[in-house]
């Protein structure tokens, strides 16, 4: 089945108070997620991943894989984060419907190149994430249609409501996930000595010659200072 070509069946209404889907390819089809129970196939080029139906979830709950590796990719480069992927990054999620919202539980698996903090020299990474969230449907929050409540505007939700329907963005959840779990300052190794500061030699390569006369080079500019006795 040929999707790339199938008709946008966005969501006009959706897109419109939400400007960055407008912009943003679609990032993945349906037909990229296996489906466990519920969908019929004749809905699945309804659905992508930013807007995963919410309304007449089964009780059970409906479970996604997700194997595109566009909705991973497409963030990646959007955002310029030095971050490649190694090998496929996959996510299983678990919607669970609440009265009030959505439960969203999954796991992130997959391995990731980044640069090392000190070194700069590609590091492997291991993902490895769980995660449990909560979605409130538009409108059920207590407190949501007070003034000044400024924890479910429309623009931080990932829910939206299009003809009486819920749909999920599950490809911003999904992207927000993955942030979380790259590391802040990932190291090929835990002893890493990192680049020379002054002349920028990979240090793990070994010593340089600059290394061991300068010294701290940020204090280098004292070294020949001469202080003024005053009289
Ligand atoms: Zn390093
Ligand atoms: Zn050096």
């Amino acid at each position: 089945m040929d999707v790339l070509h199938a008709p946008d069946h966005g969501h006009p209404a959706a897109t419109r108070s939400r400007p960055e889907i407008v912009n943003a390819r679609r990032m993945a089809r349906i037909d990229n997620c296996s489906r466990h129970e519920y969908y019929a196939p004749s809905q699945r080029l309804e659905m992508d991943l930013k807007h995963i139906p919410l309304t007449g979830l089964p009780s059970t709950g409906l479970g996604l894989e997700v194997a595109d590796q566009a909705v991973w990719y497409e963030p990646l480069q959007k955002y310029a984060v030095q971050c490649r992927i190694a090998e496929a990054v996959s996510a299983e999620v678990l919607l669970l419907p609440q009265e009030d919202g959505c439960l969203i539980r999954g796991k992130i698996r997959g391995r990731v190149v980044l640069p090392c903090n000190r070194c700069m020299e590609d590091t492997f990474y291991d993902l490895d994430h769980d995660f449990d969230e909560f979605e409130a449907f538009p409108g059920t929050s207590p407190g949501d249609d007070a003034p000044g409540s400024a924890d479910l505007s429309p623009e931080e939700s990932l829910v939206s409501m299009k003809d009486g329907l819920l749909f999920l963005d599950l490809a911003s959840l999904l992207w927000e996930e993955f942030s979380l779990a790259l590391p802040d300052k990932p190291l090929c190794k835990a002893d890493c000595k990192g680049l020379c500061p002054s002349c920028g030699r990979n240090l793990n390569l070994g010593a340089c010659g600059c290394s061991a006369e300068s010294g701290d080079e940020r204090l280098a500019v004292f070294r020949n200072m001469k202080v003024k006795r005053q009289a």
